[in-house]
């Protein structure tokens, strides 16, 4: 029998799990699965301010985190997909160029941050959206003088663990957060109540409704012509999806993220399914899906058993999940749990404190561990609101960001 030849591009949070759920599961018996991915090492992206901020992190290779589970890993950074052709085109780390086939593609680039339309952010700015960006700000912020301003623009969760960790690790610069709204809106009172004494205790001053308009070197402007100095800034704002789906013409929203059914396949091509921060909903699958590893797991699962059903010729799943929690670490002394709703608003519930900060950190080492446990026990991973999809479907409706077609 010709095994069915499914290649994931991506190996972050969705598709690590993806590529566990399915070849755990499978065991060589319908598919071949192939792992794409830049770089070897598995990148714990929820951890990026943490390494930014000079702590170590543990490292864990890839081919290690997939065991022996039937995985061929690729090293390359995919510059090209054929939709057409079924093809995909690698570059491998020593420059040769690679073609791989698929039947089944699974595609979960992730996202990078979202700076393009503001001059001045590339260059100088710094992020902590990939291992590399978050290193070079390690650097930068080890080499500042005492007294030196920093600047973190971005008052949402990514923003709020970044200006923190920075205050907490470094008591000896000025660290300021600007945001064009409030920071951290979508808490509850309580939980907003909480993050506002932390920064006052870390010191952290705050510039609110704040729109950042242009990155000089040395000086945000903003909208209403202020300029906000600094010595290091660093871009904590909103993320797009990586662009290789628009260049290779899948349907995208305005953030590039590639449009999917209620399946998990780009509603453009059902060989290509889409997962993590990559995939942007049509129709919604039981809550407001927002770039999380929270989500990005969730949906490589469900992309793992969607396959394992089309090999199997059983029918597909629909994705489904509702939210529990946001917790948001605020240094490692600090945490803050915050309750939320299904739909993902919150509650007037929150864990803060060392108690926060303890359950942070546990959810984040679950996320790795979870990995190993269902590479060791295929089919044990789970998420909330798996499978409890109401017979007359808030599927049906429509998400009501703008679609952008290319
Ligand atoms: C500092 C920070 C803190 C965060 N904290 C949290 C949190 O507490 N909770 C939460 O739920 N979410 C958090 N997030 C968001 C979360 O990290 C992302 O939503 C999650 O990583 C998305 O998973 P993914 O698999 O879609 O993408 P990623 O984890 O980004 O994986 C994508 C993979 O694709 C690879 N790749 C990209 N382009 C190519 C290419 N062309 N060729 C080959 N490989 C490529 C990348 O190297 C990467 O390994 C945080 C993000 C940041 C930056």
């Amino acid at each position: 029998m010709n095994k069915t030849q499914i290649v994931i591009i991506g190996g972050g949070y969705a598709g690590v799990i993806t590529a566990l759920r399915l070849a755990g599961k499978d065991r060589g018996k319908r598919a071949d699965v192939t792992l794409i991915n830049a770089v070897d090492t598995f990148t714990q992206r929820i951890r990026l301010h943490q390494l930014a901020t000079d702590q170590p992190l543990r490292q864990y290779p890839i081919p290690r985190l997939l065991g022996k589970r039937n995985v061929n890993f690729v090293q390359g950074w995919v510059t090209d997909i054929s939709l057409d052709q079924h093809t995909v085109q690698v570059n491998l780390p020593d420059g040769a160029a690679r073609t791989v086939p698929y039947d089944k593609l699974v595609y979960a680039l992730g996202s990078i941050p979202a700076t393009v339309n503001i001059p001045g952010v590339a260059e100088h700015t710094y992020s902590v959206g990939s291992r590399e960006e978050a290193a070079a700000l390690r650097q930068r912020l080890q080499q500042v003088e005492p007294g030196s301003r920093v600047v973190v623009v971005g008052g949402g969760l990514t923003g709020i663990e970044t200006v923190t960790e920075i205050a907490e690790a470094y008591p000896q610069l000025q660290v300021h957060l600007v945001t064009a709204g409030a920071v951290g809106e979508k808490l509850s009172r309580h939980g907003r109540n909480y993050l506002m004494k932390v920064f006052e205790m870390l010191r952290i001053g705050v510039y609110e409704q704040t729109r950042v308009q242009a990155v000089e070197d040395g000086a945000l402007v903003t909208a209403d012509g202020q300029r906000i100095a600094f010595d290091v800034a660093v871009w904590g704002g909103s993320f797009v999806a990586a662009p290789l789906a628009r260049a290779v013409g899948l349907p995208v929203n305005a953030r590039g993220q590639i449009l999917v059914d209620p399946y998990l396949h780009a509603i453009s091509h059902p060989d290509v399914y889409v997962a993590g921060d990559a995939a942007a909903f049509v129709t919604q699958p039981g809550a407001p899906i927002r770039m999380a590893c929270a989500t990005a797991m969730p949906m490589g699962t469900q992309v793992g058993d969607n396959l394992l059903a089309v090999l199997n010729d059983q029918p597909q799943q629909r994705f489904h999940f509702n939210y529990f929690l946001q917790c948001i670490s605020l240094g490692r002394d600090r945490g803050l749990v915050q309750f939320v709703r299904p739909d993902d608003t919150a509650l007037e519930r929150t864990l803060t404190g060392s108690t926060g900060a303890l359950v942070k950190e546990l959810i984040c080492q679950f996320t790795v561990r979870s990995m190993q446990l269902e590479r060791m026990l295929p089919g044990t991973y789970t998420w909330p609101g798996k499978g409890k999809i109401p017979v007359d479907a808030p599927h049906n409706q429509p998400v009501s960001e703008p679609v952008q077609h290319i």
